[in-house]
């Protein structure tokens, strides 16, 4: 069992450098034992597949995944933690920590020359303040990975793994099945954490499609409608269209009733299909 799950070891570490939590940054640090190495285990690394990870902490997980894959680039933006982790990694010589924002960092490129065009996955606990921009900046760049493997908190993952056209499918969760096929793996309780935040969370992974499972002649437009569909949760899909879209109402009408989609339907009652449909019959 790693030493980086006992908690007076990690809090003695913490305090000997210093180290205070950071609320803001969203660092909650994983203690229960057994998340880290089934994390490893399932997100796909392994001696011939490298991983990436987001925010490493004190390197729980990062120690774990050094186990398992051949190559391990952390990308932490706390410098605070880069001499934590100098020592509590310090057995590992697979793990290179980069200090930056995974947000600004240049993900295809650093891929490229750390990888040199072999396989690779994506492992985290992402601090919870931006699990959505990052799975979506990810997905959307089509980084050359082959999964992504995240731990978020229980609501995020029902929506980010919602089917589209079912009761808690969102923006996010018509986006992430375009560009893969996502899987609850496991829940984890709130106090398997240090310190311990109000809700439970969940690890998930999205299986990267090489292609997408429907067909849509622009992309963009594709994503505007499905945007422009959720902007009003409350409202039906044909208001929060005509609104998002700013097309008048009795076009959108007619453009759902050609798709065969009932005018007093909601947003989370379309499926991709029912987006692309959309999408390719409006012209702008
Ligand atoms: N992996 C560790 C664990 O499981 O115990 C820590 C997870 S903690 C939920 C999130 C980590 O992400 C923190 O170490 C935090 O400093 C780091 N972080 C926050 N924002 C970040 C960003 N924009 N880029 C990279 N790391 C970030």
């Amino acid at each position: 069992m790693s030493k980086l799950t006992d908690i007076s070891y990690v809090k003695g570490i913490l305090a000997k450098h210093g180290f205070t939590f950071s609320k803001a940054l969203g660092q909650n640090f994983l203690i229960n034992p057994s998340v880290c190495p089934k994390m490893a285990e399932m997100c796909g690394c392994n001696e011939n597949v490298g991983v990436i990870e987001i925010g490493p902490g004190a390197g729980v997980l990062t120690s774990e995944l050094a186990k398992t894959a051949y190559k391990v680039i952390a990308v932490e933006l706390d410098k605070r933690l880069l001499p934590v982790l100098a020592e509590t990694l310090s057995e590992h010589d697979n793990v290179k920590v980069i200090n930056g924002d995974v947000m600004k960092l240049n993900l295809k490129e650093l891929i490229q020359e750390e990888f040199n065009g072999g396989e690779v996955v994506i492992c985290a606990n992402l601090p919870y303040y931006i699990t959505s921009p990052v799975i979506m900046r990810i997905l959307e760049e089509r980084l050359p990975i082959n999964s992504l493997t995240v731990m978020v908190q229980k609501e995020a993952a029902e929506r980010i793994c919602a089917t589209p056209g079912t009761r808690q499918s969102g923006a996010i969760s018509a986006a992430v099945h375009y560009y893969s096929e996502p899987e609850m793996l496991f829940k984890v309780s709130a106090g398997s954490f240090l310190p311990a935040p109000k809700v439970d969370s969940e690890v998930i992974k999205l299986n990267i499609l090489k292609n997408p499972p429907i067909r849509v002649t622009d992309e963009k437009k594709f994503f505007r409608v499905v945007k422009a569909a959720f902007m009003q949760r409350r409202k039906t899909a044909a208001n929060s269209l005509s609104a998002g879209l700013g097309m008048p109402k009795a076009e959108i009408n007619a453009l759902l009733e050609k798709s065969g989609i009932k005018p007093s339907a909601r947003a989370e009652e379309l499926t991709m299909q029912d987006f692309a449909e959309i999408a390719d019959s409006i012209s702008n």
